[in-house]
């Protein structure tokens, strides 16, 4: 089953072509990452993949579970279980952790035509999801990510997905600025979320991650376009040759 299908993606940031070309096919079950240096694209196909209002669509399409995505409200494409955890997770003082996590998820059981859950039993199902990103329960009645450090940000990111258990979870430089440990913590929490009918995309800038989550596909991302893909000896020949290999690569084979 393909969930997600880009075919030929090119979009502009401020009236300039960020991608130019995009084509990426991902089956339920896989993981696939996507890697690059700064300023390759790669935070820009998150956002037109999750419809942020500020990414201008000017060619091509993607087909999501066979429907076209680039059409629908990004509410709608997260409530069809889109789920994007960011590389700078939003605070918001004055809204508890919780609460936030409840909305989110009675909006969820709502769209699917489910009822709302009472209060006491999202607690218990809190709990339990607590368990894969070995939070504490009391980041729970903070305000969401207000005061929270990188790594309990990116483990909160974790902790949404967990609850909301999306089919197709892009997870933009969740290992950036983690310590070892929060980063085993998160790719533990992917490699648990991880189940045969849904599917992760990754990016990131570095292979460490791939050192705890094992992708099926990599991913090259260079000036807006995918121009490799490969196993996990692609993302070690770039830990060894570093992106500027690229360049001279790119330049003479086009
Ligand atoms: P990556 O995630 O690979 O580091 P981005 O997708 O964030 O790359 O950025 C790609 C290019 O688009 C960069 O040159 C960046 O400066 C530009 N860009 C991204 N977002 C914006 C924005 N909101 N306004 C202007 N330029 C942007
Ligand atoms: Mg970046
Ligand atoms: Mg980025």
């Amino acid at each position: 089953d393909v969930i997600l299908s880009v075919r030929n993606l090119t979009a502009n940031v401020d009236g300039s072509p960020i991608l130019k070309g995009v084509n990426l096919e991902i089956k339920a079950g896989e993981v696939h990452a996507i890697m690059g240096r700064n300023g390759s694209g790669k935070s820009t196909l998150s956002k037109v993949l999750t419809g942020h209002p500020s990414y201008e669509v000017t060619g091509g399409e993607v087909l999501y579970k066979g429907e076209s995505l680039l059409d629908k409200e990004p509410d709608e494409r997260a409530l069809n279980g889109i789920f994007l955890a960011f590389q700078y997770p939003l605070e918001i003082p004055g809204v508890s952790n919780i609460d936030f996590l409840r909305v989110a998820y009675n909006a969820r059981q709502k769209h699917l035509g489910l009822e709302e859950i009472d209060t006491f039993d999202f607690e218990d199902l809190v709990e339990e999801k607590l368990e894969v990103v070995k939070m504490n329960s009391s980041f729970l009645e903070r305000s969401l990510n207000e005061g929270f450090s990188g790594g309990e940000k990116k483990r909160n990111e974790i902790l949404q997905m967990a609850l909301l258990e999306p089919t197709l979870a892009i997870l933009d430089e969740i290992d950036s600025g983690l310590d070892i440990d929060a980063l085993k913590i998160v790719a533990n929490g992917v490699n648990q979320l991880a189940k045969p009918d849904n599917a992760f995309l990754l990016i990131t800038h570095y292979q460490r991650l791939l050192n705890y989550i094992e992708p099926d596909f990599i991913h090259v991302m260079y000036d807006g376009r995918i121009v490799k893909s490969g196993t996990k000896e692609l993302a070690l020949e770039l830990e060894e040759k570093g992106y500027d290999f690229l360049d001279e690569k790119i330049l003479t084979e086009v």
